[in-house]
């Protein structure tokens, strides 16, 4: 147990340094970037000791088993993101445990979370996914939806939009790879030049273990790291 507890801890040192470079090498203030921890199918225990390494904030997938993990995460100084595909009929589940909704990317799942919140009284801060990619087998709002889908949302009271997230198709040419996140900032900073009402730009969640430090030269703001905190997922 010692020894996977220095791993963690020499993990989450090691992305730390390099979200750090990436950020000097950008001439960004690596104050601006936050590092997640994305805690899928790991034991409570390897996600406490990613927290007690000083990480403030995990990324959730499944509303399931964030309810299984919740009450053992020694989470009085974290955040919690859900970043995961969610099903409307889960929200009323996850609306009391978690501080941010990543992956909004339909009326219906906003309408939903509008409704949760307003029942618990709070207004919940979310991100649009974007499928930048178009991929059929991801989620997230087409480009061409994503001014629509933003005007809707407005509406919503009971929500805030704060930014975009995105999961880029997974692809080996850095070039193509840098063309998805320079698409995502400047729709990014498209939007936050329209200053519509109750829309907020100033979170762009993008960067996985193996492209992070590319996401933070194209702006990124989380990142959003598994395997290279964790080791490879079981
Ligand atoms: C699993 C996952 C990550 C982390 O991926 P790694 O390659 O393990 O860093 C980030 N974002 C989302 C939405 C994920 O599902």
């Amino acid at each position: 147990m010692t020894e996977r507890l220095s791993e963690v801890r020499r993990n989450v040192e090691m992305v730390r340094s390099r979200i750090q470079e990436a950020a000097s090498a950008a001439g960004r203030d690596p104050a601006e970037i936050r590092m997640m921890a994305v805690t899928k199918t790991q034991s409570v225990q390897r996600v406490n000791e990613a927290i007690a390494a000083g990480v403030t904030l995990l990324g959730e997938n499944r509303a399931q088993e964030l309810l299984e993990k919740y009450d053992g995460y020694h989470r009085e100084a974290c955040d919690i993101h859900f970043i995961g595909h969610l099903q409307s009929n889960k929200v009323r589940a996850v609306i009391d445990k978690v501080t941010m909704i990543e992956s909004v990317d339909r009326l219906s799942l906003a309408q939903e979370i509008d409704r949760c919140a307003k029942a618990h009284g709070l207004v919940m801060p979310v991100l649009v996914e974007v499928n930048i990619g178009r991929e059929e087998s991801k989620s997230g709002v087409l480009p061409e939806n994503l001014s629509g889908l933003l005007e809707e949302l407005s509406g919503l009271p009971g929500l805030s939009v704060q930014g975009l997230m995105a999961i880029p198709p997974n692809v080996e040419d850095s070039v193509q790879k840098e063309g998805y996140f320079e698409q995502m900032y400047r729709h990014f900073i498209d939007i936050k030049a329209k200053k519509l009402d109750n829309i907020s730009m100033t979170v762009l969640s993008m960067g996985m273990s193996h492209d992070y430090p590319l996401a933070i030269r194209h702006g990124s703001t989380i990142v959003r790291i598994g395997r290279a905190l964790f080791g490879e997922r079981m």
